[in-house]
């Protein structure tokens, strides 16, 4: 779905216990090239592909990748996206490198979880860990520095969730792109997901620098849309009037 003319809600879909679960990557479509929001499970190159050209683009023109974080419901598709555009950049917070590039494990990936996946996705996810290596992060990203994208595309570090997880902001649609700082639950907005987020207090602290900003919509990646009183929820979320 187009939310903007040059950005897109990728709707990824993926199968949970036989029930259809939609991650909400973004794409955003500026004069030298794509830029994708984060990039779905092991094994979804494929669909990520399809939804690029639905939305009328071509995936080979897939310039950066900027992940808001390092889970695997986020980076998963990386090892494969890789594969089919070697040149692709790939930018995150600087608090979140050590972990794209290898020298931390995955905070929520530990090996018992490796093990307990099915064999065809576990060798997807071996590949896609075996992807995170030294020089693998192209561009290291700072709270409050702003991408030449969409007229300005602003990095707000959102720790709690993971240390290094950041949420982008386009002043000039009043857009959020929330990551995983925020959900959509049952048509309201809401905090992280609490069993996700190891650091709920720091995660709510985060949320609320949000106030400050004119924000009308959210974009979260799991949830989807949010439009309405973006300022109401998030004191509701953090307890802040601001
Ligand atoms: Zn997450």
């Amino acid at each position: 779905m187009k939310m903007t003319t040059g950005i897109t809600d990728l709707e990824l879909t993926v199968l949970q216990g036989g029930t259809p679960n939609v991650y909400h990557a973004a794409l955003l479509a500026d004069d030298d090239g794509l830029t994708l929001i984060d990039a779905g499970l092991p094994g979804m190159l494929g669909q990520i592909e399809e939804k690029i050209r639905a939305a009328g683009y071509n995936p080979d023109d897939v310039r950066r990748i900027v992940f808001t974080h390092q889970d695997v419901d986020h980076i998963g598709a990386l090892a494969q996206l890789l594969e089919r555009l070697p040149g692709v950049e790939i930018l995150v917070h600087a608090d979140e490198r050590p972990y794209l590039e290898g020298e931390q494990a995955l905070i929520k990936m530990p090996a018992e979880r490796l093990q307990s996946m099915p064999d065809g996705l576990r060798r997807l996810a071996e590949q896609m860990l075996a992807s995170l290596v030294p020089g693998r992060v192209t561009r290291v990203l700072q709270h409050g520095e702003e991408l030449p994208l969409q007229g300005g595309l602003r990095i707000l570090h959102t720790p709690g969730h993971t240390p290094g997880h950041i949420s982008l902001y386009v002043p000039g649609e009043k857009l959020l792109l929330a990551g995983d700082a925020l959900r959509v639950e049952n048509g309201a907005l809401a905090g992280p997901s609490e069993p996700y987020t190891p650091d709920m207090n720091q995660a709510l602290r985060s949320l609320e620098q949000l106030a400050e900003l004119e924000i009308d919509r959210v974009l979260c990646y799991h949830g989807g849309l949010y439009e309405g009183d973006v300022r109401g929820a998030l004191q509701k979320i953090t307890g802040v009037k601001s």
